[in-house]
């Protein structure tokens, strides 16, 4: 049997870098555009970009029950930035409806715009050793955790990457440093699902 495939929707944001990043981690990748390729991956992970697009993209393209449906199942589900608001169960300030895949609220560009996007060194014992050099982006916050929701690092008092079973969700961008620890985290989530 061929390896299990990690997806990485490709609608729109910064899909290249987590390709890259999930196969230095030792993964094979697939990029997801269409239910079809969906039915081929393992897991998926949803890049940063711009969520009110993605949103309607994913209706488009015909991907948001698939996922949901999927994601229900089991299929560990890693959403970075953009990927956790559209994870979210709601968003503090957004009109769309979520995928509501895990038990949060979010709040959209909590940090700050984009001239305030920050490299954070931030502590996070869920991946051992040292601190996580994390790149927040026009970055969401948690600002509601449900009760099966884990906090697995918190930035200035929020919630800055959160676990519930099988799906992630951070609000900075692993993809863009080069330190593939919470590619790797997530490869152990798929290899234990
Ligand atoms: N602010 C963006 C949004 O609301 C997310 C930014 C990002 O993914 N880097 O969709």
């Amino acid at each position: 049997m061929a390896a299990p495939r990690v997806g990485v929707l490709a609608l729109q944001g910064d899909v290249v870098e987590h390709v890259q990043a999930l196969e230095r981690a030792g993964a094979h990748v697939t990029e997801v555009r269409t239910p079809a390729d969906l039915a081929r991956v393992a897991a998926l992970v949803v890049p940063g970009g711009e969520s009110t697009t993605v949103i309607r993209l994913l209706e488009r393209f015909g991907l948001t029950r698939p996922i949901v449906d999927r994601v229900r199942a089991g299929m560990p589900f890693w959403g970075t930035c953009m990927g956790m608001i559209v994870a979210a169960h709601d968003v503090a300030d957004l009109a769309q409806p979520t995928l509501d895949l895990i038990d949060v609220t979010v709040r959209r560009n909590a940090f700050g715009r984009q001239v305030d996007s920050a490299e954070v060194e931030l502590a996070i014992p869920a991946l051992g050793g040292a601190p996580f050099p994390a790149v927040f982006i026009r970055a969401p916050w948690v600002e509601r955790t449900g009760p099966a929701v884990e906090t697995l690092a918190e930035r200035d008092g929020h919630a800055v990457m959160v676990r519930q079973g099988s799906v992630l969700g951070t609000s900075f961008h692993p993809e863009l440093t080069g330190d593939d620890r919470v590619h790797a985290y997530f490869l152990r989530m798929m290899a234990a699902a």
